[in-house]
């Protein structure tokens, strides 16, 4: 896709659970710089690809290269070292923990020899990264008190933290309303501004055709086909395969 350069590069991955082929043989290479989107019907695969991405599911064959360094066989304690960082399908933050809390998280992940960053003024990275998806008003505040659409970005805060190369998001809109969509949809866009790559999945395909440079399209745990948002929106067989039409 495109002329850039890769910022990941995924060849014939296949996981397998059993005789349950839920990835079965998916080459793709994402852009750097840009926001590539999954889409594909429920059980094709989307989330194990993610699993297999950050090293969180055994991989039955197939190569994974980040930023030039082949990584199918890291730990995966090392991914994030690698500079891959992802939000989960469901919210998981610690709702005892201020917002500024839940996003230090993220950034003592990434280096245990900061973990004695001084804990009552925040420290740059984390008040960058609450600057950047618009949180610093609610830094203080708990989780619980902020709305699903406002939690989301404090993933995405908690992630970005990392100062990652990707970003992988899997269903960030689950659960949202139209104007919270737009507002993250808004958010993955300022953030590829600012340079960084990203992996989207999401179901809303008004949303994919708004925020994505590139989509891929899978079925049963296959690659359909890859291409311009709206090209692959179109196609006769994603439409048949994922809208059932
Ligand atoms: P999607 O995210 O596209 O909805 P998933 O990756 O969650 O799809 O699932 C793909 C297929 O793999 C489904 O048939 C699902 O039931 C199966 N699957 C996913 N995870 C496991 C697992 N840990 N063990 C067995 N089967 C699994
Ligand atoms: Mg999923």
């Amino acid at each position: 896709p495109g002329t850039g350069t890769a910022v990941l590069e995924i060849r014939d991955l296949a996981v397998h659970y059993g005789g349950v082929k839920a990835v079965d043989g998916i080459t793709m290479t994402l852009a750097e710089g840009g926001i590539s989107g999954i889409i594909g019907p429920n059980g094709s695969g989307k989330s194990t690809l993610v699993a297999a991405l950050t090293r969180l599911t055994r991989l039955t064959r197939g190569e994974l290269t980040v930023g030039g360094t082949r990584y199918e066989r890291v730990r995966p304690g090392r991914v994030p070292g690698l500079g891959i960082a992802r939000t989960f399908q469901t919210v998981r933050l610690l709702g005892d923990l201020s917002v500024a809390a839940n996003v230090q998280l993220g950034y003592d992940a990434r280096s245990r020899a900061e973990r004695r960053a001084p804990l009552r003024g925040l420290p740059g990275p984390v008040a960058e990264a609450l600057e950047r998806t618009g949180l610093t008003d609610v830094a203080r505040a708990r989780p619980s008190e902020l709305s699903y659409g406002t939690q989301r970005r404090v993933e995405i805060a908690r992630a970005i933290v990392m100062d990652p190369r990707l970003l992988l998001l899997d269903e960030p809109t689950a659960g949202m309303n139209a104007a919270e969509r737009v507002e993250i949809s808004a958010l993955m866009r300022q953030l590829r501004s600012e340079g960084l790559s990203q992996l989207l999945i999401e179901h809303d395909v008004q949303m994919m055709l708004d925020t994505c440079d590139h989509l891929f399209a899978m079925a049963q745990g296959r690659l359909l086909t890859e291409g311009r948002p709206a090209d692959v929106v179109a196609d006769p067989r994603v439409q048949e395969a994922y809208l059932g039409k």
